[in-house]
């Protein structure tokens, strides 16, 4: 590990299904982030000093050495998030996808650009170079640990970046399992370091004075970042938190819609900005979809398909949700009043629930699903978008997919196919309204941690004759 000093305090991490203390962390003060991000920028200057080819290099070197090492990596997932080790590694070759797809393309997507001079400037030749930002602060949430800091972490190196990483409290160990095996691979200098504790230690990596913070997390604390951002003109990329729709029209494919429905919502245990949360379904296949949703929702087993809730605080508000929906007049058709347990929840499926409750207008982050009957897709698409989150959103129609998507107010959608496959190398990630802003993954993500800089270079002089233009008109 990236030494940052020595710590006053220390913080444990839990195992979520038996409390078992898993690590004990240092609680990095202001002074040891602020040193951290000290020798980040001489760290910088030598890393971007490679080049694409040098940094692509190392990038390489750094996927092959997780792939290898992978199931000692999903081991430290599911020892502190609680989720089995399918879940564990989808999340981890995911992120190896992000390394190499970012190691790749950052030489064309970041080289210059040649662009026309215009006819002012015909004796000039005009570039645009991206050049890296310096040191960019990384503050990742708990629930992917892997795949939604490495989604910043990798394109920001890409980039020519050094980056400061801080992990969720929940799971610093992922966070140093990461740095250090990077640090394995470029041992040379602190290009990325991790600084762990709670949220005052992230605050503190905000006011740092790094280039830019990416941040992945609730939709409150980036409000809380973006303001303390305001007062040193931080730029901030903010990933935060989703009420995500599943809209089912009445010639979709309704087995297949009820499939990716309850995938969407459950799958670790619905603890995804992605998950999907609310489903709108054409009155026509309501019937039809309920009845498939319930039947596979039986087979969904917590425990086995997914973990403890890894956040204990989330189980008052997931049994808020239900109980207020059930008292305005919502009936669950699975789990219900007494599914929240003391680790575990049972799938909750919703229907006849208000559009104005809690469980319809707040993200739930645990495995609940409404489901609500539409006359049409005008009627799905008004609903989807009565919220003031936009991160992701499906439709399920066989001949207006691409035209409903395109209605749907949010930052990312996927046609006749879960959601998850919209998060892939080449494709930006990230929402609209509360769900944040500026995009990570892809070509927009490399974009996101670089500069770019105009430059006009004059090949030849000619005379600056500001009359001539008086006299032509
Ligand atoms: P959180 O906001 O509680 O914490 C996220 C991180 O911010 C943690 O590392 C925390 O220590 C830090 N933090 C807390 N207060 C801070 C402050 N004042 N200044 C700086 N840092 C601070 O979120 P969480 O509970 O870890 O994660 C769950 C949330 O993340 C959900 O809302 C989920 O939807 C969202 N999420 C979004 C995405 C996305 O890509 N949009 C991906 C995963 C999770």
């Amino acid at each position: 590990m990236t030494d940052v000093g020595v710590a006053q305090e220390t913080f444990e991490s839990l195992d979520p299904a038996s409390d078992e203390v898993v690590g004990t962390y240092p609680v990095h003060s202001a002074e040891q982030v602020g040193d951290a991000v000290g020798r980040a920028r001489g760290a910088a200057v030598w890393w971007a000093s490679l080049g694409f080819d040098g940094r692509a290099a190392r990038l390489r070197q750094w996927a092959a050495h997780v792939t290898r090492r992978l199931d000692e990596l999903c081991a430290v997932v599911q020892r502190e998030t609680g989720k089995p080790h399918g879940d564990a590694q989808l999340e981890t070759v995911l992120a190896i996808e992000h390394i190499v797809w970012a190691a790749k393309h950052a030489p064309k997507v970041l080289g210059t650009q040649r662009r026309s001079p215009g006819l002012l400037l015909g004796n000039h030749t005009a570039s645009v170079e991206y050049q890296p930002l310096g040191v960019i602060g990384v503050i990742g949430p708990w629930n992917y640990p892997v795949y939604t800091p490495m989604g910043s972490i990798t394109y920001a190196l890409a980039a020519g970046n050094a980056v400061v990483f801080k992990p969720s409290e929940y799971t610093p160990g992922v966070g140093k399992w990461l740095v250090d095996s990077f640090a394995e691979v470029v041992p040379e200098q602190p290009v990325l370091q991790l600084v762990t504790g709670f949220g005052q230690t992230g605050a503190a990596l905000v006011s740092a004075g790094v280039d830019k913070i990416a941040f992945t997390g609730s939709t409150a604390t980036g409000k809380k970042i973006m303001a303390a951002a305001a007062e040193t003109l931080t730029p901030v990329v903010i990933e935060a938190g989703g009420k995500d729709a599943l809209l089912v029209d009445n010639d979709a494919d309704v087995a297949a819609a009820a499939d990716a429905a309850v995938w969407g919502a459950f799958s670790n245990a619905g603890q995804t900005c992605v998950g999907v949360e609310r489903v709108y379904v054409h009155e026509d296949v309501y019937d039809r979809f309920v009845d498939k949703v319930v039947e596979l929702t039986g087979k969904v087993r917590p425990g086995t398909e997914y973990g403890p809730m890894t956040m204990p605080s989330q189980l008052d508000v997931i049994r808020r949700h239900i109980t207020d929906a059930l008292a305005r007049g919502g009936r669950a058709l699975t789990g219900g009043a007494n599914a929240v347990g003391e680790r575990y929840v049972q799938p909750t499926v919703l229907v006849d629930v208000p559009e104005d409750s809690e469980a319809v207008t707040e993200e739930t982050f645990g495995p609940t699903l409404t489901v609500a009957k539409v006359r049409d897709m005008d009627e799905a698409v008004e609903k989807a978008n009565a919220t003031r989150y936009g991160l992701g959103s499906t439709v399920f129609s066989r001949h207006r997919g691409p035209a409903i998507a395109a209605r749907l107010k949010a930052g990312m959608t996927s046609v006749n196919a879960p959601f998850s496959f919209t998060g892939m190398g080449s494709l930006p990630f990230g929402g609209v309204g509360d769900s944040g802003f500026g995009r990570i993954h892809g070509p927009e993500g490399l974009r996101e941690f670089s500069r770019p800089k105009a430059v006009a270079y004059q090949r030849f002089p000619v005379p600056l004759k500001l009359t001539t233009f008086s006299r032509t008109r």
